[in-house]
């Protein structure tokens, strides 16, 4: 294994009963302080007959009630702030809603603490000094940028503050200033190689890339891989949401094997997504997590929706914080055809893994029966030969068919067809009327 580097290294590499012992005071506190500013919160604890008192081991977290997203809703605009109003000093709004987002306020130390959480992760997967990292996330409302942004500067690194999109000005600045590192999502990655590939370009050999930092929407490994020999990096997943801090949650190490999530600063709970249940270790379910070092706004067993296990076992790197395994969706992303559940993301695995088909997709919803699959394929697929395209395709509907249970109605199209999104990509086009 190459050379393990920490930013905190006593903290990353803490023995487990520590480690537990200091999430125990945090949890008092934040649990305290939540208890005693937030009438709401106060309110709904008394209903379930707990109270900060009864807090005296990490399972009795089991009896804190839970915070949905509909209850941040109802707390909009500052509801759930735990501090005076004038001790925070940012404000942002979590994604992928309708209607009145989720307010998330950050203190000073907030921020500083959730730069420290990404500087971690940075240093894990080793990028610092001398490291050029171009930020093509969103800057604004949305915590992606802004986070990764203030963890990067304090390892050293030089931060390309680019933004998505204008992919032509992203690759200049790459090539002008050298980029090792990128913050980029997913689908915005895909695109980018298909974009150079139309230009004549080799992302492998006309870049310094070394390693792409990919998360905020849910990918499979297969895309991992399909991006690594791509560009010739390594890829690294990142996981975080704005209710607790934003990027820098979980993260991997050079060990590309889980995501270590911090412990010291989170709880981890995994439930059964319909009944609330803690799971036991190991069972895949919905993640719950309670922050331990948020000030303005802390957070009590917050279901994420995102759906992972815990994984087993020591990690090589010899950090003690417990791993999860990549999310595997949201659990209300679920689709539902003929009966079958479907995650997105098992479609897309098999999709790249599939050689001839190239970097976008979209999963159509007519009915709830069908399940049509848009393909975009590698431009040397259509080179006249009308074989190559009906053995591609039956290939596609065998192998989707083979890992769903649900046989596909396939449809080839030509790379750049597909719409690309500047956020999050929209995979599912769900038309049905119910
Ligand atoms: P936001 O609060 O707007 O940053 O959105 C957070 C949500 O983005 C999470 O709850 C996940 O559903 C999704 N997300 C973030 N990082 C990842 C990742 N690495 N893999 C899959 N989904 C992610
Ligand atoms: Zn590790």
């Amino acid at each position: 294994m190459s050379k393990v580097r920490y930013w905190q290294k006593d903290i990353e590499t803490i023995g487990r009963r520590a480690l537990e012992e200091l999430q125990l005071k945090r949890l008092r506190s934040s649990f305290g302080r939540l208890y005693r500013h937030v009438p709401s919160f106060r309110e709904k604890c008394r209903a379930a007959g707990v109270s900060p008192a009864a807090i005296n081991s990490l399972r009795d977290i089991a009896h804190i009630p839970f915070t949905t997203s509909d209850d941040l809703r109802a707390g909009y605009p500052a509801g759930l702030l735990a501090v005076d109003r004038n001790r925070a000093i940012r404000l942002h709004t979590s994604s992928g809603t309708t209607g009145k987002p989720k307010a998330i306020f950050f203190s000073k130390r907030d921020i500083a603490q959730a730069a420290e959480l990404v500087a971690r992760c940075l240093t894990m997967t080793g990028t610092g000094s001398g490291d050029v990292l171009q930020n093509m996330m969103t800057y604004g409302l949305f915590t992606g940028a802004l986070m990764m942004h203030y963890g990067a500067e304090k390892v050293g690194a030089l931060v390309i503050p680019a933004g998505p999109g204008n992919t032509e000005r992203q690759i200049a600045l790459m090539q002008d200033f050298g980029t090792t590192a990128v913050h980029i999502l997913p689908s915005y990655a895909l695109y980018l190689a298909t974009f150079m590939q139309q230009h004549g370009m080799d992302p492998k050999k006309d870049l310094s890339l070394k390693r792409a930092y990919m998360g905020a929407e849910p990918y499979s490994e297969k895309t991992r891989l399909k991006i690594e020999k791509l560009f010739g990096i390594d890829v690294y997943n990142c996981y975080g949401l704005t209710e607790m801090n934003g990027p820098g949650v979980a993260f991997e190490c050079l060990e590309k094997n889980g995501l270590h999530l911090w412990e010291d600063n989170f709880i981890v709970e995994i439930v059964d997504p319909v009944t609330g249940q803690q799971l036991p270790e190991g069972a895949e379910g919905e993640l719950v997590l309670t922050s331990l070092c948020r000030e303005a706004m802390p957070v009590m067993r917050y279901r994420t929706r995102d759906i992972t296990r815990i994984l087993a076992g020591k990690c090589p790197c010899g950090r003690t914080h417990r791993r999860i395994s990549r999310i595997l969706g949201r659990s209300d992303d679920m689709i539902i055809v003929r009966g079958v559940n479907i995650f997105p993301q098992q479609i897309e695995q098999v999709l790249m893994g599939i050689r001839g088909v190239a970097q976008n997709y979209q999963i159509v919803l007519e009915s709830l029966d069908e399940l049509t699959i848009r393909v975009e394929i590698a431009r040397d697929m259509f080179d006249g030969n009308i074989e190559h395209l009906l053995s591609l395709k039956s290939e596609i509907v065998e192998k989707i068919r083979s890992a769903v249970l649900v046989k596909p109605i396939v449809e080839l199209l030509e790379p750049g067809t597909l719409p690309v999104t500047e956020g999050k990509a929209k995979r599912v086009i769900d038309k049905r009327t119910i």
